[in-house]
């Protein structure tokens, strides 16, 4: 039995139990918790490792690279990315606009959760920006962004007043009285400011690629914190299949509305097919125009990434096992992974930018909103952008919507039509997130081969002349 395999039996047995436990029993708020308990042991070691991963992998990944061909590959990387998450905006409003999820029924069917106040595209552009460029790069590592965060209890979950809140990478939206998942956003907030920290890392790595010897102690301290992280998530993986099963039984037991899936149907049909032809279709055929490789191969390389973003709705804490996965199984190359795959798991987001597009369009439907052309282009334009934004945490997605809804007039408070859902979808969007950076290093490592050749044979040459 493989990892993979593991995983999925442990995956299985959590679902049996959750549901098991939620019909047999009658365990209380508190009980549930402790409940899932290990299931938030593992999301807790995971996120713990995602600050020493990214910075080790970033500042080595770009030192190791002159900075001639480290521009070209990130070159190579930023246009994959904006390539694919049009592609899947195009193809989830093609969706949207033939199925018309929202057509037949009407807004007041599907009840609103709450309000959410309004946000400026302009304000949260530039909190975009603000946040590359973070002040002190302590805080950047752990604090939040001016954070009013209102701690909530299970119990008043239902009562309808919002509360603003930023969470890095972006300002977001948080009305924690909506459901319990907005919540969960809540609590991740509270992480780190993965794109100021790329923005440092990268021009960190520059400066020392540049220093020659005396840059090499820093370069092997780095190097070193890479390949112990690594270690960690080795011990980490051990722990996984349990942390998953708990993970996933407390989720089932917590859901208690199955109702909601019917009234949302065709709606979730319309984001789930268009994720499906994305993973199985768009991204496959690119990956096999560009390497000529067998795509469906590499994405089995990936599974157990991919698996992972299903439980735990999040590409940041994915990302040790998305570098794994795709050093070991599909073998890119580090110089490759170290800057394509950290920088992917924040920006790249193609599965987030297809369900917002999808979801803003099926609220306009729900309003009765007729669309015209340039408020179509504008969602493409916003729903990408609010994917850039979206930090790879759970329910980024839904929250950084409010720009794409705003954008095109429509109540910023609508979102709360689709938060009930929101948690299942975002399993979904998180794995074609993954999926997508994975493919994007594989592509980029194909297109890069000549690029890292010479350089094998410039170190090749350096280690035979030393001096
Ligand atoms: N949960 C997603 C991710 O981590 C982001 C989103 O909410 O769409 O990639």
């Amino acid at each position: 039995m493989n990892q993979f395999d593991v995983l999925s039996v442990f995956l299985s047995a959590g679902i049996a139990l959750g549901v098991l436990v939620r019909d047999y029993t009658s365990l209380s708020q508190l009980e549930k918790q402790y409940f899932g308990f290990p299931g938030e042991i593992l999301m807790r070691m995971l996120k713990l490792v995602i600050l020493p991963l990214i910075v080790s992998s970033m500042i080595t990944g770009v030192a190791a690279l002159d900075s001639e061909v480290s521009g070209r590959i990130g070159l190579r990387a930023v246009v994959y990315y904006l390539s694919t998450t049009i592609i899947a905006v195009i193809l989830g409003i093609v969706l949207v606009t033939t199925i018309k999820p929202g057509v037949s029924q009407s807004a007041d069917n599907i009840e609103r959760a709450g309000s959410t106040p309004n946000v400026s595209t302009v304000d949260t552009l530039l909190d975009l920006v603000r946040n590359m460029f973070p002040e002190n790069l302590v805080q950047a590592c752990f604090q939040q962004y001016k954070t009013q965060r209102k701690e909530i209890e299970p119990s008043k979950t239902n009562i309808s007043t919002s509360n603003m809140t930023t969470f890095p990478p972006f300002t977001t939206i948080i009305s924690t009285n909506l459901t319990k998942d907005y919540k969960i956003v809540g609590s991740y907030s509270d992480g780190i400011n993965v794109l100021g920290l790329i923005v440092f890392c990268v021009t960190f790595g520059l400066v020392i690629g540049k220093m020659g010897e005396r840059g090499r102690i820093l370069l092997e301290f780095f190097d070193a914190l890479n390949e112990a992280t690594m270690r960690l998530v080795q011990i980490i993986m051990c722990y996984m299949p349990v942390g998953i099963l708990f993970l996933i039984a407390a989720k089932i037991m917590e859901v208690d509305d199955w109702e909601i899936f019917r009234k949302m149907g065709l709606y979730m049909v319309t984001v789930l097919s268009g994720l499906a032809i994305h993973s199985v279709i768009f991204l496959p055929l690119i990956y096999f125009v560009f390497v000529r490789k067998n795509p469906f191969t590499f994405t089995l390389g990936m599974a157990q990434a991919l698996l992972t973003a299903l439980m735990i709705s999040s590409s940041s804490a994915t990302l040790p096992v998305t570098f794994r996965c795709a050093e070991e199984n599909n073998r890119i190359d580090k110089r490759i992974t170290r800057f394509v795959l950290p920088v992917g798991a924040t920006i790249n987001m193609d599965g987030t930018a297809l369900y917002e597009a999808v979801a803003s369009i099926f609220i306009a439907q729900l309003n009765n909103y007729d669309l015209d052309a340039g408020q179509i282009v504008t969602i493409s334009i916003t729903a990408t952008v609010a994917s850039i934004g979206a930090a790879g945490v759970p329910n980024a997605g839904l929250v950084t919507m409010v720009i794409v809804l705003t954008a095109v007039g429509l109540p910023a408070s609508d979102v709360t039509l689709i938060v009930a859902v929101d948690w299942l979808l975002d399993r979904f969007r998180t794995m074609i997130n993954v999926l997508g950076d994975a493919y994007g290093a594989g592509i980029v490592q194909k297109l890069s081969k000549r690029e890292l050749e010479r350089m094998d044979l410039i170190s090749d040459v350096d280690a035979a002349n030393p001096f």
